[in-house]
């Protein structure tokens, strides 16, 4: 759960560009991918571990999170490090700390929260770590997020101990096999908080600034953001012979602001057919088929008794319809139309006047029913 005003991951975003929080609010809820769910789930093996250091490491092996397994070399490339990690920061185990705090800003800023993965201390040295299992590079040093979960720990009822007459902040970043360390002051995490409660203020106006910068990245309102179709806009109309060479540069960085923004106008277009609600001029159709055999030992069969060779036709499993189709073409054969069945791999979106038929999506209610039909 996340907060809808500003959260860790957000806070960057939110500082910056203040008008964000209202146009990120019109927006549908992202769904996550492959990766999103790999990182919780290394996040929730952490927790795991950490909750009972009687567990072995190996322990986790086969967790779940929805279709991402740990396996042997999660455990190698992330778990052990991030583990190995901990014994760097806290090498005679002496930490007090908390996994997955919950943590927020009480009255100060109401319904602004997060979860910080561990919240500790060694001496007077309060720490907040973060794990990042993805593969984007993050600076430790200014890090808006841990500042963000630093200083709404401050306030959070029970971690108090984490804080109480320490002198120094430590924010740590385990990235496997990356450890980052920056130690900061009381009094940073203070003016943090200052400028939070500063942006959040101004987010509740409806004149609330839009700012563009690298915060843009994981932006989800790029796709209705005035400030990124007025870029479009003004991408479209520039005269390339006008431009000089300095002016390039600038305009790359515009470029790749537009490059994002186009992708995720495509992915919520995508998402809203996909829901069943219309989009003036596009529908789904089906992404390229792709031939797969119909059953791989009956077309090793049917193949071999064209004459094929074991050996062209297998590498480590059976080769695809279309390589076989080139070697079956050496020897003047077709490839058999009844071992091969053509299969798409999802919809992607089309302008109306494309040839192709719409996909149809059948409400709930009439799936259900033609199951039980079925
Ligand atoms: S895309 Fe950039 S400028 Fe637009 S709302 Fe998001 S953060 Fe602000």
């Amino acid at each position: 759960m996340h907060s809808n005003i500003v959260g860790g991951s957000t806070a960057k975003r939110v500082i910056n560009c203040p008008g964000s929080v209202t146009l990120v609010q019109k927006m549908p809820p992202k769904l996550g991918g492959d990766a999103a769910d790999q990182g919780t789930l290394c996040h929730n093996a952490m927790a795991t571990l950490l909750n009972d250091p009687s567990l072995e490491i190996k322990s986790v092996l086969g967790m779940t999170e929805n279709d991402q397994v740990i396996t042997e070399d999660l455990i190698d490339e992330k778990i052990i490090p991030a583990m190995a990690a901990l014994t760097e920061i806290d090498p005679d185990g002496d930490m007090e700390y908390q996994i997955e705090a919950h943590v927020n800003f009480g009255n100060l800023l109401p319904n602004v929260f997060g979860s910080a993965d561990l919240i500790g201390r060694i001496d007077d040295c309060a720490i907040i770590l973060d794990w990042k299992f993805g593969r984007g590079e993050v600076d430790v040093e200014e890090n808006e997020q841990l500042l963000f979960y630093a200083a709404a720990a401050m306030r959070t009822k029970g971690l108090e101990w984490a804080f109480a007459g320490v002198s120094e902040v430590e924010m740590v970043i385990v990235q496997p096999p990356a450890v980052k360390r920056w130690t900061t002051t009381v009094a940073r995490v203070k003016q943090f908080e200052r400028d939070l409660v500063h942006a959040v203020t101004a987010s509740q106006n409806a004149a609330a600034p839009l700012k563009v910068g690298d915060h843009c990245r994981y932006c989800p309102a790029k796709p209705i953001c005035p400030q990124m179709t007025g870029a479009a806009e003004r991408a479209l109309k520039v005269q390339i012979k006008e431009l000089d060479p300095a002016k390039i540069g600038a305009y790359l960085a515009t470029a790749d602001l537009v490059e994002k923004w186009i992708g995720d106008l495509r992915d919520l277009a995508h998402q809203i057919l996909e829901s069943g609600e219309p989009v003036p001029g596009y529908k789904l159709v089906p992404k390229r088929a792709l031939r797969q055999w119909v059953d791989e030992d009956k077309a090793y069969a049917a193949l071999t008794k064209l004459g094929v060779d074991r050996e062209e036709l297998v590498e480590t499993a059976l080769l695809s319809p279309a390589k076989v189709e080139k070697i079956l073409k050496k020897s003047k054969l077709n490839l058999p139309d009844d071992i091969v069945v053509a299969v798409s791999s999802g919809t992607t979106i089309a302008p109306e006047s494309d040839p192709r038929s719409a996909v149809v999506f059948l409400p709930e209610q009439m799936k259900t029913a033609l199951l039980k039909l079925g």
